[in-house]
């Protein structure tokens, strides 16, 4: 997502109680590793994937192969019936798993057609098979439930509200960081990619999109439409979209033939689509940098809300209107910066939630870039702003990869990230950098990667150990000096 985030009070107390709670609770979780025996006694999985962030999202015991998720909707803000049907792989003898699931109402839960127990706690929702899963087993698990698209929440950092966003003829999905489990029962971290496919059913004068390809319209019971899409590639449940309203679907080839797909509200068609029609060249001149894009098709969302933020959602970005109506400078560089995160942050996804500056910080980087070959601002003067503040933020943010829960998505993961990126071309040069980025996004296209994944790679493209680099200007309390730049100071923290 991009924005300008404000400073707030920090929450460290807070954000110790939770970690220490969740440390309790989830004990030492493992990547799904554990069990190395077939005959391995049932257990229960891990109730979260001990993220130092949101220790309890993610669940551990099981992997998902395919979400497939029914939603009958109604109207506007109207709980409405729908299904989700989960085909998941048991990575441990399983005598009960979790999913992650938070508010509707729950009716039924069937483990391979069989009713299940369940039990909810806060956005934990425990399901317990008749018999217990083999290590290995594939199963699949049937959630009903009547979903309440009103529900959202807040967040005191850039995120502000996500959930469900309602519009005033449908709805736009925000599930950035955690809430796509207030839309469906998920293995809810940004590590656990699994494709996805959308059954949604609508009055006739409605329209239903999700991410990736719509394969099938068809008449759905009484007076409806049953539209059906398929993500065609994995998704991190934070990147999945799904709205419906009256739009206009706007079609277009970019680059290569790439289709593009705009989903835009009737009404803001023609004011909009000025700034829509340059996504080609954004796309043109990302690919020059970065490489082949990563899917098979991309379209923005008009989002009709108030939403201040955009937000990557994987091949269809959310952009809310107020981005596309302003200047061109602003609604290029929202713009620049969610189809940035197609290749960081949705083709290359987050192992942690501590991750993050990877991927804000190089939306943030291109956008910039863009930006200043754009009639934007110059990108060495804002880095050198925010190399100025670069202590204050440390200090009330948290070094760039290595955040607190509160202060997630707050500047450091933007531009004081983007100065990590900054600093690390003028240590090893433009070539060099190029040769990162290609290999970054190339190695671990489809793949969950760390930051130590990112140094590790640096390294090795370079050749030269560049941890010793990196390690100071990512967790230290202290700025490093801004290579080829002696002249830069940094504010002392307050
Ligand atoms: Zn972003």
């Amino acid at each position: 997502m991009s924005t300008f985030p404000t400073p707030r009070r920090g929450a460290r107390l807070a954000l110790a109680a939770a970690v220490t709670v969740a440390a309790a609770l989830t004990g030492p979780v493992s990547y799904a590793t554990s069990g190395s025996t077939a005959e391995a006694k049932p257990s229960p999985g891990a109730p979260g994937l001990g993220d130092p962030m949101f220790p309890l999202d993610g669940n551990g015991g099981y992997k998902v192969d395919r979400y497939l998720l029914d939603f009958d909707w109604q109207a506007p803000r109207t709980p409405f019936e729908a299904t989700a049907t989960i085909k998941a792989t048991a990575t441990q003898a399983l005598s009960r798993f979790n999913l992650d699931f938070g508010g509707n109402t729950l009716h039924a839960v069937t483990v391979d057609g069989k009713a299940a127990g369940t039990a909810r706690a806060g956005d934990e929702l425990t399901v317990t098979p008749k018999s217990p899963l083999p290590k290995g087993r594939s199963f699949t698990v049937k959630v009903t439930y009547t979903a309440d698209p009103t529900q959202v929440r807040h967040r005191d950092d850039a995120i502000e509200d996500y959930g469900w966003i309602p519009t005033p003829d449908g709805t736009v999905v925000y599930p950035q960081p955690n809430g796509a489990r207030l839309i469906f029962p998920a293995n809810d971290h940004p590590s656990q990619r699994a494709p996805i496919t959308f059954r949604i059913t609508t009055p006739k004068d409605l329209t239903a999109v999700a991410n990736g390809k719509l394969v099938d319209k068809s008449a759905g019971p009484g007076d409806r439409v049953r539209w059906t899409y398929d993500s065609e590639q994995p998704l991190s449940t934070q990147l999945v979209q799904l709205a419906v309203g009256k739009f206009t679907l706007d079609d277009r080839t970019g680059p290569g033939g790439l289709p593009i797909r705009d989903v835009v509200p009737d009404a803001l068609v023609e004011p909009t689509a000025k700034y829509r029609e340059l996504t080609a060249d954004h796309l043109a001149w990302l690919q020059e940098r970065l490489g082949p894009y990563p899917f098979n098709r991309y379209g923005i969302l008009v989002g009709d809300t108030d939403l201040g933020v955009a937000l990557e959602t994987q091949t269809l970005s959310l952009v809310p209107k107020a981005d596309l109506l302003g200047t061109q400078v602003d609604a290029e560089r929202n713009l620049v910066h969610e189809l940035t995160h197609q290749w960081f942050g949705d083709s290359v996804a987050l192992k942690s939630w501590s991750d993050l500056w990877v991927s804000e910080g190089h939306a943030r980087f291109y956008e910039r870039l863009y930006s200043q070959a754009h009639g934007g601002d110059s990108f060495e003067a804002a880095m050198k702003a925010a190399y100025k503040a670069h202590d204050q933020w440390r200090k009330d943010f948290g070094a760039p990869a290595e955040p607190t829960e509160p202060n997630l998505f707050k500047r450091m993961r933007y531009d004081g990230s983007a100065l990590v990126l900054y600093a690390l071309r003028e240590h090893v040069g433009d070539a060099a950098f190029q040769k990162i980025e290609r290999a970054w996004v190339t190695q671990y296209r489809g793949k969950a990667a760390s930051t130590q994944d990112y140094v590790d790679l640096a390294s090795r493209v370079t050749g030269q150990d560049l941890e010793g680099f990196l390690k100071p200007w990512l967790y230290g309390a202290k700025t490093p000096p801004m290579p080829g730049h002696p002249d830069w100071v940094v504010d002392p923290a307050t």
